[in-house]
């Protein structure tokens, strides 16, 4: 049943406990038994499986991009959840931001004692652009952080969102003693008021009188929770725990069961495809190459649309126009990798292949249907790309086009000159290019600075374009896809273009 699925990710800014509540979540899940054994036992377990010696032979590593697990709810019913990674900080890149395409809806995780960080804010700008809905978990509220009202205030103020707090912590740091359940009114305790907090419910505490008076004024002061607006991406609940004393995980579950939603319909330009929908479709969100450059095998990542996949099927990618049988698909359980048999709408299905799946492209039986909404992003960090060995051109042209296929830069073509200019959101993605033009192109390349801060699609009308290209031929160049792109020396650039070429849209994510 697809309605079973619940496909999310966890956003976060670096250090606010995503991997400590992603271990959580999977132990919960019954995932894994100890999450401190989760290496060892992993790789015990692992080295026996189909799905290790794949790994292994093609040096491959996608140990954690994809985590399900199943958990049965109240009403016993079995609710299956597929975890999909995005990379912290050290490999932030347009993949993160990608893979959030990919997800339903998302858990926001915020530091008690910082409030809403860069990265948090910008990727829940990208969770915003596809109004994926978010469920905010105000973390480590075992230790001292800021007020609760300060915190939801912030959240409300800084991501322009309704807020609604669904528990309250009693208590913080030190004097923290529980977490009330606001809808009930019961407090879980840390069981015999110590650091161990096991979750016990004790319904005969009595509020310390400061928290009834703040329970009242939040319920006062923040709208109720409306699963209409929360699934619009217009509110969002907000619970408090401890990631690390496993307080409050729970409860994050359950509501994802409960209010996160079920496998969404996916737009193409016919208008959206439903998950009911019996032809097998799916969308590429990531590729991973191989770690070893001798091979050049991949894993595609896809996000199953519609229908039931069944291994072995052939499915059309819409780049090829020639169909795939897909034998060794593979499917992603924390606790051992297994060779799918079948999978369902929300399922993320990985797909060993040899360069042919790009990111954006669409599988489908019939090879109608073209998935949109895959965006690129518009690139934070720009440089130019200067070759040791000039001669070498036509190799670094083919590189650049298939790294940019990869998602792991963007590349744009100046109308004017010769230099190519690579786009990252992160710098480590610089890192990553020169190494690989090196090691599987045998390109020496280097960066330098770009004449240009940031980059925007535009669109409008062929004479509007042309009129703006008459101007600003300095400026323009085209995408991996000949798209145009203004290249823009600051963002103050980009206001100034807007305002007097009001026919023209300057964009910052370019839908594919
Ligand atoms: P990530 O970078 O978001 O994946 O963060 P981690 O899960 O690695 O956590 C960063 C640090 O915060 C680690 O030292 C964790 O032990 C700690 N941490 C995570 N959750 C909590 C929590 O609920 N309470 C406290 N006190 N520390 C936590």
């Amino acid at each position: 049943m697809s309605n079973s699925r619940r496909t999310f990710a966890i956003i976060s800014h670096p250090d606010a406990g995503k991997t400590t509540l992603t271990e959580k979540l999977l132990l919960q899940g019954g995932a894994i038994h100890l999450a401190g054994e989760v290496k060892a036992r992993g790789q015990a377990r692992r080295a026996r499986s189909d799905w290790m010696k794949i790994e292994q032979q093609r040096g491959i590593s996608v140990t954690s991009s994809v985590m399900t697990f199943e958990k049965t709810a109240p009403d016993g019913s079995t609710i299956t959840f597929n975890l999909l990674d995005t990379p912290g900080h050290e490999d932030f890149s347009e993949d993160t931001y990608r893979t959030l395409t990919a997800v339903d809806s998302a858990i926001m995780v915020i530091d008690a004692a910082k409030g809403i960080e860069p990265q948090t804010r910008k990727l829940f700008e990208v969770c915003r652009l596809r109004s994926v809905p978010i469920i905010t978990f105000i973390n480590k509220v075992d230790r001292e952080g800021r007020a609760c009202f300060d915190l939801l205030d912030e959240v409300a103020d800084k991501l322009a969102l309704d807020v609604c707090p669904m528990s309250w912590p009693v208590g913080m740091g030190g004097l923290f003693e529980g977490i009330l359940d606001i809808a009930t009114g019961k407090v879980s305790r840390p069981e015999g008021g110590s650091k161990e907090f096991l979750g016990k419910v004790d319904e005969n505490v009595t509020l310390p009188e400061d928290v009834g008076e703040e329970l009242e004024l939040a319920q006062a002061g923040y709208p109720e929770f409306d699963l209409e607006a929360y699934r619009s991406g217009d509110l969002t609940p907000v619970y408090f725990g401890s990631a690390l004393k496993n307080f409050g995980v729970a409860e994050l579950i359950d509501a994802i069961a409960k209010y996160a939603p079920p496998p969404r319909p996916q737009p193409t330009e016919a208008g959206p495809v439903e998950p009911e929908n019996k032809e097998v479709s799916g969308f590429i969100f990531k590729v991973q190459a191989n770690m070893d450059p001798m091979h050049r095998d991949r894993i595609a990542f896809m996000r199953l649309v519609s229908g039931t996949f069944k291994r072995g099927m052939k499915l059309t990618p819409s780049g090829l126009g020639k169909p795939i049988a897909i034998h060794s698909p593979i499917l992603f359980f924390a606790q051992d990798r297994e060779i799918a048999d079948s999978a369902e709408p929300g399922d993320i299905i990985g797909i060993p292949n040899h360069g042919t799946l790009r990111v954006g492209d669409t599988l489908s039986e019939k090879n109608q249907i073209r998935f949109t909404g895959l965006p690129n992003f518009a690139p934070e960090i720009l440089r130019r790309v200067a070759l040791k060995d000039p001669t070498k051109t036509k190799q670094l042209r083919k590189a650049l086009d298939d790294l940019s296929e990869e998602g792991v830069i963007q590349v744009f073509y100046p109308e004017i000159g010769s230099q190519w200019i690579v786009g990252v959101v992160g710098q480590l993605q610089l890192d990553v290019l020169i190494s690989r033009l090196q090691a599987e192109y045998k390109v020496e390349a280097m960066l330098e600075a770009s004449p240009f801060d940031t980059a925007r699609w535009i669109r409008g009308s062929d004479q509007a374009l042309r009129d703006f290209a008459e101007f600003n031929k300095m400026n323009l160049a085209k995408d991996r896809d000949g798209d145009p792109v203004f290249m823009a020396k600051s963002a103050w650039d980009v206001g100034y273009q807007q305002e007097r070429n009001p026919d023209l849209t300057f964009s910052a994510t370019k839908e594919r």
